[in-house]
C-alpha cells in the first residue's frame, strides 16, 4: 500500500497536513528525518503511516506509558497489529509480548527506552526473528539536557540503534524548538543527512491573554461559569493550588477532575479517563499532567500561576483546541509566581543526574527563560509573535487574536517616577521590600518609615 492508500484505509483522513507528507516521503526513501511539529499538528501519523507502509516492524520509542497505550489501543482498533512493552506490563505479559513480536504478530512496538537495555528484548531485536527496519522516537527533546524533560534513559537509544547491523532509518520527533534542543537532537541521535521538516509554531486559533488580577480566583470561577458547556484546563504551580482552585469549582457543582504527583497512580488515571472522555470535562492539574493527552474539543486553557518557561507555557497552552476551532489561554500573572519560580530553580530542580560542571550553566539557563516569560507577561506587543520570536520565526504581523493587538495602550513617560524609586532603593542599601519603598515615596508618616 502507498503511504495515501495507509492514511485513507486507516485513519480515515483523505489528505496530508503540513509537512507530514514531507517527512514521510523521506523515511519511504529511506533517510532519516528530524520533524519538528507543535502540538496536535499529526507527527503520530509521520511515523505510523510509513510503519504500515513498509515491509518491517518499527520500533517506537515513548516516554509515556499512557501515550503509549492510547496509541496502540486507537491502532488496535482500526485493526493494526501493534503492541507496547513498558513496565505496566506483567513479567509474564512482556514475555508474551515479545514471543509474538519474534513472531513478526506486530508492524508496530512502542516501548519505554529504559526497555532498549534489557537483554530480553535485545534478544527479539537483534536476534534476526524480524527485520526492524525503522525506529521512530517521540517526545525527541527528552534526550536534551536543555529541554524541560530530559530523561537520561533517552541516552541509550543510540547505542541501541548502533547495535544493528542493518541500521535502521531513525526519525525524531518534537513539539519543541529551542534551538539547544535541536541541535542535542541532532548530535546525540546521530541522525544521517535527515530531512529536517519544521512547520510553523503558530497556533493562530488560540487566543493569548495575560491578566493582572488581584482577584483571580473570582474571575477564574466567572470565567468558567461562563464556559460551562465547554473543557477547559486550570494549570496550577503547585499541588496546594491544585487542591484549592478543585475546591472551589466543585463547591459550585461544576464538573470538575484534578491530576498531580500527589495523589495515586489510580486517582490520576480515574482522572485523566474521566478527563477525556468528558465525564468530568474540567481539570485543574500542575504541570505533571498532559503529555500525550489527545483530546481534541479543550477550549480554554488557564494558567493559574505563570510557568517557568515559554517552552512548558506554549506546550500547556498547545493543548487548547488541537482540532483547529478558537480556543482561550489566559494566563493570570502575579509579581509573586516569579519569586516562587526562582525559588524552584535555585532548590526544586533535581540535579542529582546531572555532573556538576553543568550544575551552574543549567542554572543560568533556567534563570534566563523565567525572565524570557516574565517579559510575556508583561510585554504590550502581540503575544503570538512573542512566542513565534521565542523559537526563531520571524513573521511580525500582528495576529489579531491576542489581548495586546485586540487593545490600545497607552503611552506614558514615567522616567521621573522610575529615577526617584531607584533612589529610594539604593539611599536604603536594598534593605527593604517593596512596601517599604512605597510608604516612604508616599511619604507616610507611621513608625516604621519614621
Ligand atoms: P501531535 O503528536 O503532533 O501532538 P497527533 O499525532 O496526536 O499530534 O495528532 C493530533 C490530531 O490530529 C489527532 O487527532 C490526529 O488523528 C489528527 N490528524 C493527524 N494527521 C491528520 C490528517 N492528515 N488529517 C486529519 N487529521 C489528522
Amino acid at each position: 500500500m502507498t503511504p495515501q492508500e495507509v492514511l485513507k484505509k486507516y485513519f480515515g483522513y483523505d489528505s496530508f497536513r503540513n509537512g507530514q507528507k514531507e517527512l514521510i516521503d523521506s523515511i519511504m526513501a529511506g533517510q532519516d528525518v528530524f520533524g519538528i511539529m507543535p502540538t496536535g499538528a499529526g507527527k503520530s501519523i509521520c511515523y505510523q503511516v510509513p510503519a504500515l507502509a513498509k515491509d518491517g516492524v518499527t520500533i517506537v520509542v515513548s516516554p509515556l506509558i499512557s501515550l503509549m497505550k492510547d496509541q496502540v489501543t486507537a491502532l488496535n482498533q482500526v485493526g493494526v497489529y501493534a503492541a507496547y512493552i513498558n513496565s505496566s506490563l506483567t513479567a509474564g505479559q512482556t514475555r508474551m509480548a515479545l514471543e509474538y513480536a519474534k513472531q513478526g504478530k506486530y508492524k508496530i512496538i512502542y516501548v519505554a527506552p529504559e526497555r532498549l537495555e534489557t537483554e530480553a528484548f535485545c534478544d527479539f531485536a537483534f536476534g534476526g526473528y524480524v527485520d526492524i527496519d525503522m525506529i521512530a522516537i517521540d517526545e525527541a527533546h527528552c534526550i536534551s539536557q536543555w529541554g524541560q524533560d530530559f530523561r537520561p534513559s533517552y541516552l541509550k537509544i543510540v547505542d541501541f540503534i548502533d547495535k544493528f547491523e542493518k541500521r535502521p532509518v531513525v526519525c525524531a520527533f518534537t513539539a519543541t524548538a529551542t534551538q539547544m534542543v535541536k541541535e542535542d537532537i541532532l548530535c546525540i541521535l546521530k541522525l544521517q543527512n535527515p530531512k529536517v521538516v519544521t512547520t510553523g509554531f503558530d497556533r493562530a486559533n488560540l487566543y493569548y491573554e495575560v491578566r493582572k488580577s488581584k482577584e483571580k480566583d473570582r474571575e477564574i470561577l466567572e470565567y468558567i461559569l461562563g464556559h460551562k458547556e465547554q473543557s477547559g484546563i486550570v494549570y496550577c504551580a503547585t499541588r496546594k493550588n491544585v487542591e484549592q482552585v478543585y475546591d472551589m469549582l466543585l463547591n459550585q457543582g461544576l464538573p470538575v477532575c484534578k491530576y498531580h504527583a500527589g495523589m495515586s497512580d489510580s486517582d490520576r488515571k480515574k482522572s485523566q479517563e474521566d478527563f477525556i472522555y468528558d465525564v468530568t470535562p474540567i481539570m485543574i492539574a500542575t504541570n505533571a499532567f498532559g503529555m500525550g493527552i489527545d483530546k481534541s474539543n479543550v477550549r480554554y486553557v488557564i494558567h493559574y500561576n505563570m510557568p517557568k518557561n515559554i517552552d512548558s507555557l506554549y506546550q500547556e497552552m498547545g493543548r487548547c483546541s488541537r482540532d483547529g476551532e478558537r480556543g482561550e489561554c489566559i494566563l493570570f500573572y502575579s509579581p509573586q509566581d516569579v519569586v516562587i519560580q526562582r525559588y524552584m530553580i535555585e532548590n526544586g530542580t533535581d540535579m542529582s543526574e546531572i555532573p556538576w560542571e553543568d550544575r551552574a550553566v543549567i542554572m543560568e539557563r533556567d534563570m534566563e527563560r523565567l525572565q524570557k516569560v516574565n517579559y510575556y507577561c508583561n510585554t504590550t506587543s502581540c503575544l503570538h509573535n512573542y512566542i513565534l520570536n521565542y523559537f526563531g520565526e520571524y513573521d511580525n504581523k500582528n495576529c489579531d487574536n491576542c489581548y495586546n493587538c485586540l487593545n490600545e495602550f497607552e503611552e506614558m513617560d514615567i522616567t521621573k517616577e522610575c529615577k526617584l524609586i531607584i533612589e529610594a532603593v539604593q539611599s536604603c542599601n536594598q534593605r527593604y521590600g517593596i512596601n517599604v519603598y512605597v510608604s516612604m515615596l508616599r511619604g507616610k508618616a507611621n513608625a516604621k518609615i519614621k
